[in-house]
């Protein structure tokens, strides 16, 4: 049984980023550990916000084009925007330059409040490594499932065809390449009890200071 509180984490200060592959189960992993009471913060959430700021909305506009622009409700078509960038790796850096950097700037802002506080706090962010974000964490987390796993899960929870998700993995970071950076890896292939124990054990070794 888990017995961790808040109380629990008083003593000790820690920013852990979090990041690994798409479906890998980042956003399982940080539903555990907000369970647990611990301060997540997810960038899909953030950049979702900064896609719908107005500055932004414009850039989208002038630089990719303004039919990502649903007229109606004035706010980014992202489906269609998601199909575009990843059948187009010119308009995916494209779209990355303008998100990227604000939300880079945003965790910086996190980093600043968080870094002299008593709290374990986690950076929930896929391209971690991709955009440097480990220089603003203790340690980096990254969650690592086989391919074909990865696939099937994928195909479970979303609603797009196989080749999207191979185009999807193969514009990220090789799975090599991020689990070399990882301080602390966490295999995702098997059950969701086997994953919270995993937790449980990472949690318990920052704790002992063996982390
Ligand atoms: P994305 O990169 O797309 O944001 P993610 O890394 O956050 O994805 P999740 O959404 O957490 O991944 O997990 C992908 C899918 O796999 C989800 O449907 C989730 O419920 C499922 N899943 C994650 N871990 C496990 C597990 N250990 N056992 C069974 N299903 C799992």
């Amino acid at each position: 049984m888990l017995e961790y509180s808040i109380f629990y984490f008083k003593e000790m200060a820690m920013i852990l980023g979090l990041t690994g592959g798409i479906g890998s189960g980042k956003s399982t992993v940080s539903k555990i550990f907000l369970s647990m009471g611990i301060k997540v913060f997810d960038a899909d959430l953030i950049a979702k916000d900064i896609l719908e700021t107005e500055q932004v909305k414009e850039e989208i506009k002038e630089k990719l084009g303004k039919e990502f622009i649903n007229l109606k409700s004035n706010s980014v078509d992202k489906e269609l925007l998601k199909k575009e960038v990843f059948n187009n790796s010119k308009k995916l850096n494209i779209l990355n330059g303008i998100v990227h950097p604000r939300v880079v700037d945003i965790y910086k802002k996190k980093y600043l409040e968080f870094k002299d506080k008593k709290e374990i706090v986690i950076f929930d962010v896929p391209l971690l490594f991709e955009v440097n974000l480990e220089r603003y964490c203790d340690k980096v987390i990254v969650v690592d499932i086989d391919l074909k796993v990865q696939i099937e899960r994928i195909k479970n929870r979303d609603n797009i065809d196989v080749a999207l998700i191979n185009k999807i993995i193969a514009a990220q970071m090789s799975r090599e390449e991020r689990n070399i950076k990882a301080d602390i890896l966490i295999e995702n292939n098997g059950s969701l009890e086997e994953l919270k124990q995993k937790i449980e054990k990472i949690i318990k070794d920052i704790e002992r200071g063996k982390i």
